[in-house]
């Protein structure tokens, strides 16, 4: 069977919470509906060996509780929106601080602790899923009453691709992303600092100690530790002082078909390509991993997983020069990124 569902928890409000399972060629991938998480990539590496290369958790209690975020759609607007409100046509809307003074990845529950609508679907004859939500205007704070779906297709050759698409009867900003962290050595198996990674951005957003943005232009990663135009080991700057990256990547213009970022793992032969619509790129290596521990009782400490999380801008909302985020009435919001596992 390439699709299957089977309950996975119940919510404290007697609501069932669905695990979806997809499997196409050697690849088999697991979603939730709670959050529209992907919980789990299953593949071989190059002695035929499987591996999860997902970061999370066996059960679903865990999903339910404060977690950092594995595998969730974040949003409405994921990342840090400074001070928590900013002004949209003349109105200040205030949003739920839950990061110091700012708002990280939607807020309080955002749409990654929320629970989707799940269907099942078979496109082109490969496995899909498409995760559904409605946002009431004045949810988390923010205007507009907000329709969102989220598409995902598993091809065979290990492409897994996610589609959002959003509406809204008012102007609101929307920043969807994914907040899977990955380890292609297989999950608990140790750090990401030996994964290579290169990444096709000339820019990055340098930010203040609460990680917002600095005011003035994307910097030049030149003769920086966030150059990674030629491949680069993810650990090679870690240390001495810089604890890991945490930054926003501005994609150089590229064909959308184009990968933006390749992160390849030597030892098991694992390759992940990333392409996406989105002009930017959260890289992030789990430098909050604190030892939480996840699937199989693996313990993930600091810098089990990396996160490549395509987003536009952190702060746009309140960034009149960094691209807008703005959903405008009667027009479909669209973005896309495509995750291609290959075996070296
Ligand atoms: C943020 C990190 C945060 C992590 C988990 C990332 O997108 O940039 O600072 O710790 O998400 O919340």
């Amino acid at each position: 069977m390439p699709l299957s569902k089977k309950q996975f928890g119940v919510l404290s409000n007697g609501e069932d919470v669905s695990l979806y399972l997809l499997e196409s060629g050697e690849f088999k991938a697991s979603w939730c509906d709670y959050g529209a998480s992907w919980l789990s990539f299953i593949m071989p590496d190059k002695h035929g060996v499987k591996d999860d290369v997902l970061l999370g958790f066996s059960t679903f209690p865990p999903y339910a509780a404060k977690h950092p975020y594995f595998g969730a759609t974040v949003g409405r607007v994921a990342n840090r929106i400074a001070g928590s409100k900013f002004i949209l046509d003349g109105k200040e809307y205030k949003l739920f601080a839950n990061d110091g003074k700012n708002h990280l990845h939607g807020g309080r529950q955002g749409l990654g602790r929320s629970l989707w609508h799940g269907e099942m679907d078979v496109i082109d004859g490969d496995p899909a899923l498409r995760f559904s939500l409605f946002s009431a205007d004045g949810e988390e704070g923010y205007p507009g009453n907000l329709s969102i779906a989220v598409t995902i297709i598993l091809s065979r050759n290990g492409e897994l691709s996610i589609s959002y698409e959003a509406e809204s009867d008012r102007r609101t900003p929307l920043n969807l992303t994914n907040h899977a962290y990955f380890n292609l050595l297989g999950e608990g198996a140790g750090t990401i600092a030996n994964h290579e990674l290169r990444l096709h951005c000339s820019h990055y957003l340098p930010v203040d100690s609460s990680l917002i943005p600095l005011p003035g232009k994307p910097a030049d990663v030149a003769g920086t530790a966030f150059d990674f135009r030629k491949p680069k080991l993810m650990g090679s700057d870690i240390g001495q002082g810089f604890s890991g990256y945490d930054h926003c990547f501005v994609i150089d213009a590229l064909d959308v078909r184009e990968p933006f970022a390749i992160v390849s793992e030597k030892t098991r032969g694992r390759q992940l390509s990333v392409s996406t619509t989105s002009p930017a790129v959260q890289f992030y290596t789990g430098n909050f991993l604190d030892g939480i521990i996840g699937k199989g009782g693996s313990v993930y400490g600091k810098h089990s997983g990396f996160c490549l999380e395509t987003q536009y801008y952190p702060d746009s909302p309140n960034r009149p020069d960094f691209q807008s985020c703005l959903v405008e009435p009667g027009k479909k919001w669209h973005h896309g990124t495509k995750y291609e596992f290959s075996i070296l």
